[in-house]
């Protein structure tokens, strides 16, 4: 099947960051052609044609830290700091999860993501029912590597506690009936909790098995003064210094936060290209701080970035992100810092780093995967139309002025409707699942 994105302005994100008033050709998935086509021929069959005259074509965005799981937890969570907010509340929760719920909350986070222009993430999912949230992601075409998490520590809560063995087995059971699935569209991402949730031999086995399966690793590190000083104590190192030495590091790890990374840190997570996934939303509705993104960036880190889980943030919207990032460095670091054009490439290229795609996704080039976004930025909020566009997308526009989204050269959100589910449907299942799950905690 062949696409023909029509007329739009396109960001590529390519080496030269250039912009072009250009169509694109999608063949078999794959971008064939960024130029004008008028005159030339386009393969042997006509293409289908997305109008995109007067619209803005953008690379598919990226979500390096997600939590579908915890979609069903919106709002059943607020203003706690973090320690509370996974013992009072995330975790009972997670705990009372059944596949159907499992599955309803993978649709609805989807449904939203997709709606607002994210084509990929990078997703922990709750201890069981795993293989319910894949058949979600595999009908309704996001692009997402997801992987249960693993928590085999003995202080970790009983009701999600599993032996290693366990831990290990059902990864690596699920790794080899859902990585490169659908066409590749869908991957397996190893994924232990955070350092004092997993025993040093459950993460040296799943650095191993994840070189193995060609995996990426997805964690959680220095997302707060207590985390850091409870690993320390535990385990004897700096939290990012541990990981490292069980083989937590590298390009094939994604460590979501590191807030609180320091000097020797920061230069540690530098030196082995370890990705470092910021969630400035989470970071600054738990209390947690700032993270010391552009210092991050000076030294040579690579960074993505994620709105982590609907109970802390509590949306899932690529554009609040990307906003707030550069935001909250200003104050700090001055209003110099962290401009538009960074962010944007923390939310492509970045995010396709952390997935270990980048070859495949994060810029609009010829034999790329096609997830390309197209916005609508015709409203009073995104004008006038000639101040810089990629302000415009960073500072002023919104989810909502997402108009088309392609996944793999399919067509899955077309004038700001889903197209792979009815959403009417997923917001009844996923109320009917929110509300089961909440009287089975008694909030
Ligand atoms: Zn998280």
């Amino acid at each position: 099947m062949s696409l023909l994105l029509r007329g739009g302005r396109v960001i590529t994100m390519d080496p030269s960051r250039r912009i072009l008033e250009a169509d694109v050709l999608v063949e078999q998935g794959r971008i064939q052609n960024v130029g004008t086509l008028e005159g030339r021929k386009v393969g042997t069959k006509r293409p289908v044609i997305l109008d995109c005259t007067g619209l803005i074509v953008l690379p598919g965005l990226i979500q390096a830290h997600i939590h579908l799981c915890q979609t069903l937890f919106r709002g059943l969570a607020d203003d706690l700091a973090l320690e509370a907010w996974l013992a009072e509340r995330i975790w009972p929760l997670e705990a009372a999860h059944t596949e159907q719920s499992i599955y309803w909350s993978a649709m609805l986070g989807s449904a939203e993501l997709l709606l607002g222009g994210t084509t990929a993430i990078l997703d922990m999912e709750s201890v069981r029912h795993t293989n319910a949230a894949f058949e979600a992601l595999d009908l309704i075409g996001i692009r997402a590597t997801a992987g249960k998490c693993l928590m085999d520590a003995p202080s970790s809560p009983a009701p999600l506690r599993e032996s290693t063995d366990q831990a290990l087995q059902e990864s690596a059971d699920l790794c080899a009936r859902w990585h490169g699935a659908a066409n590749g569209r869908l991957r397996y991402g190893f994924a232990p909790r955070f350092a004092p949730s997993c025993t040093g031999p459950l993460l040296r086995a799943v650095s191993d098995l994840a070189e193995k399966a060609d995996a990426v690793i997805h964690t959680h590190a220095a997302e707060t003064p207590l985390e850091l000083e409870l690993v320390k104590r535990e385990r004897g190192n700096d939290e990012i210094a541990y990981l490292d030495s069980v083989g937590i590091s590298g390009p094939r790890a994604a460590l979501a936060h590191c807030v609180w990374a320091d000097k020797e840190g920061i230069a540690r997570l530098a030196r082995q290209a370890t990705n470092i996934v910021h969630c400035p939303s989470s970071n600054l509705k738990l209390g947690s701080g700032v993270a010391p993104i552009p210092e991050m960036l000076a030294a040579g880190c690579r960074v993505a970035i994620g709105a982590d889980g609907a109970p802390c943030n509590n949306r899932l919207d690529v554009f609040a992100e990307m906003r707030l990032a550069a935001l909250i460095q200003k104050p700090r670091r001055g209003p110099e810092v962290l401009p538009a054009a960074q962010v944007l490439e923390l939310a492509t290229l970045g995010g396709a780093r952390a997935l270990g795609l980048d070859t495949e996704i994060g810029s609009i080039e010829e034999g790329k995967r096609a997830d390309l976004v197209v916005l609508d930025l015709t409203g009073p909020h995104a004008q006038p139309e000639d101040a810089d566009l990629v302000s415009r997308i960073v500072y002023s526009a919104r989810a909502s002025d997402v108009r088309h989204v392609v996944v793999d050269g399919h067509v899955v959100v077309k004038d700001g409707v889903l197209k792979t589910a009815d959403t009417k449907e997923i917001c009844r299942g996923a109320n009917s699942e929110a509300r089961r799950l909440r009287r089975a905690v008694g909030i």
